[in-house]
């Protein structure tokens, strides 16, 4: 079987990683520093994963996650040291319990089909919880050596969602707070609601000096940051009301320009 990850350089000591599964996709970031590596996020971390990680550099590794949905910390159990926002400490006491997983990993998945996807998909479903976790708040900075990563908290899609900015880059490692596709801000008990998002994108503009291109945790990558205003304008709508909601894979989502955001059911109807 074709390895389910794609390295894709992005210059000589910056990394993307593809991840592809039958339901999936997803991308990490490895970013080398004189003395360190982060790497941000870690996908499902299936089969072939660390293999490919390591097979990028030989530098001591840190891993520091978007958010603590299963898909982006899958992998962290391969690495020593590993640090999340505080905030989502919850999330990810959820997201390692396969109780909870088997559902998400089947979710949209057409009913006659569960039973297969939720067979292949059991392999990302017993996520490894043990490490030498660490928390990190807002304006944390990784210094790899030459090199600096700030945490830049963006809650929303979860309360402890942050980005990573490498102001030297240019780069902003955005997670699920801002991708091609749209965001996701309806899962109860996990998402923030709408205003907190927007309040996260006002906080991403105020730095759009301090990067040229975003790099997510999904879909098509790297993103132009003009996506920001969209997210920024379709937020301010679904705060305000005015937002217009169309039906997109079975839910209603607010769009706007070329994005769109999930809400809870509630907003929409309140639209
Ligand atoms: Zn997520």
């Amino acid at each position: 079987m074709a390895s389910r990850y794609t390295v894709h350089p992005i210059d000589d000591s910056t990394f993307a990683i593809e991840e592809k599964t039958r339901f999936s996709q997803g991308l990490c970031y490895l970013l080398c520093g004189g003395e360190r590596a982060l790497l941000i996020d870690t996908c499902f971390g299936l089969k072939g994963f660390e293999d490919t990680v390591r097979g990028l550099t030989a530098l001591p590794m840190t891993v520091a996650n978007t958010h603590a949905h299963l898909d982006h910390i899958g992998g962290n159990h391969f690495f020593d040291e590993i640090w999340q926002h505080e905030a989502d400490r919850g999330i990810f006491a959820l997201h390692t319990d396969p109780r909870y997983t088997l559902g998400i990993a089947t979710e949209g998945v057409p009913r006659p089909a569960r039973a297969l996807a939720g067979l292949l998909t059991k392999s990302m479903l017993n996520i490894d919880p043990s490490g030498d976790y660490r928390y990190f708040e807002d304006g944390y900075v990784f210094h790899l050596g030459g090199r600096d990563v700030e945490a830049v908290h963006t809650p929303g899609h979860t309360p402890g969602s942050v980005c990573f900015l490498d102001r030297q880059a240019g780069m902003l490692f955005s997670g699920d707070s801002v991708c091609e596709w749209g965001v996701l801000l309806h899962i109860p008990g996990e998402a923030c609601p709408p205003p907190v998002f927007l309040d996260s994108m006002r906080r991403l503009k105020n730095l759009w000096d301090a990067f040229e291109t975003v790099w997510p945790g999904h879909h098509g990558f790297p993103v132009d940051k003009s996506y920001i205003d969209d997210y920024l304008a379709c937020a301010r709508q679904i705060v305000e009301g005015s937002a217009s909601y169309r039906l997109t894979r079975g839910r209603a989502c607010a769009g706007f320009g070329r994005v769109l955001i999930t809400v809870p059911d509630e907003a929409a109807a309140d639209g």
